[in-house]
């Protein structure tokens, strides 16, 4: 039985054990389109536009200001140097969850599998100490590998080591986001801020409400999301902005370890992928459908760069 199937009985099964019409009326009029956890990959960034410690700061403050408790920091360890370190306690401090995102970055389908394997196992000896840390492991790039036997033994490593997927639901192009930004910057062009942040939010929650209806499209229900984000300088200017939105637009932000409760988590794709759209595309791709629906149109750096453009970001 496919997958999405499954998980239709179940949820009609627990739809008619608990709902009744009054239930119903209320959850049209005001309950949330559905719930949905933050992620920030390559934590902790080299500084850019403001200092690795001014980035933290002020995601740290944004994040309480919006009262999310909770969210995961996917961390690549090599880049924890004294600063860098420093920076990923503050994060553990202030509650939020410290994830593995290997030693130092590498693409699965164009590194030796024991290498990357070392790498996994690098990162998880100085992250297990650590306030904060959880086995939960996101594939540099989601890439899981270009062979079955690359993907399979990671998978099996990971098993041994007692992680979990730390996949996200929600892909997009925050980082080419990022890419544009910062070269503007250093190009010395004039940014206009207040369209940066709408362009910003508007492409994020876009992107979730295109892989919300491929959910309900493949497994006839919006799961727990997991959006990823990267530990950038937009997000330090602009994650309160993004909250607001997204809670505007009816979700709510849950904690990391609530997504991964949902039964999507158990999900292993039988299809193996040169990149990767998501635990939703992957699902959707085992559905029968097609690579090129996979992706939200803003996955593009072109398409970005001339959104920029024609929102008044900067000019050419
Ligand atoms: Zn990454």
């Amino acid at each position: 039985m496919k997958f999405g199937k499954i998980l239709l009985i179940l949820s009609m099964l627990s739809f008619s054990a608990c709902a009744t019409s009054s239930d119903k009326d209320m959850k049209s009029a005001s309950a949330p389109k559905g719930t949905i956890s933050l992620s920030f990959d390559d934590a902790p960034r080299k500084s850019s536009f403001f200092s690795g410690e001014q980035r933290s700061k002020r995601l740290i403050e944004s994040l309480k200001k919006s009262k999310v408790e909770r969210v995961a920091f996917y961390v690549n360890t090599s880049k924890m140097d004294k600063e860098g370190a420093e920076r990923i306690n503050f994060y553990a401090k202030n509650g939020h969850l410290i994830g593995n995102h290997t030693h130092t970055h590498p693409m699965l389908n164009n590194t030796d599998l024991y290498d990357y394997i070392r790498d996994i196992r690098e990162a998880h000896e100085i992250l297990e100490p650590l306030n904060g840390f959880e086995k939960l492991f996101r594939s540099p790039y989601l890439r899981e590998g270009n062979t079955l036997e690359k993907r399979d033994r990671v998978r099996e490593d990971l098993d041994r080591l007692g992680y979990r997927n730390g996949y996200v639901t929600v892909n997009n192009y925050d980082w080419a986001m990022e890419d544009l930004f910062q070269n503007a910057k250093k190009q010395g062009k004039k940014i206009n801020f207040d369209a940066l942040k709408r362009v910003y939010v508007d492409v994020l929650v876009d992107s979730i409400r295109f892989y919300d209806d491929m959910a309900k499209a493949v497994i006839n229900r919006s799961p727990s999301h997991v959006l990823l984000l990267h530990e950038n300088d937009l997000a330090a200017m602009f994650i309160s902005d993004l909250v607001k939105a997204l809670r505007k637009d009816g979700w709510e932000v849950v904690s990391p370890e609530e997504s991964y409760s949902d039964e999507i988590s158990l999900y292993k794709t039988s299809t193996l992928f040169v990149g990767n759209p998501g635990r939703i595309g992957e699902i959707a791709k085992d559905n029968g459908w097609k690579l090129s629906k996979l992706w939200h149109e803003a996955c593009d750096e072109k398409y970005l760069e001339n959104l920029f453009i024609s929102e008044g970001v900067f000019t050419k």
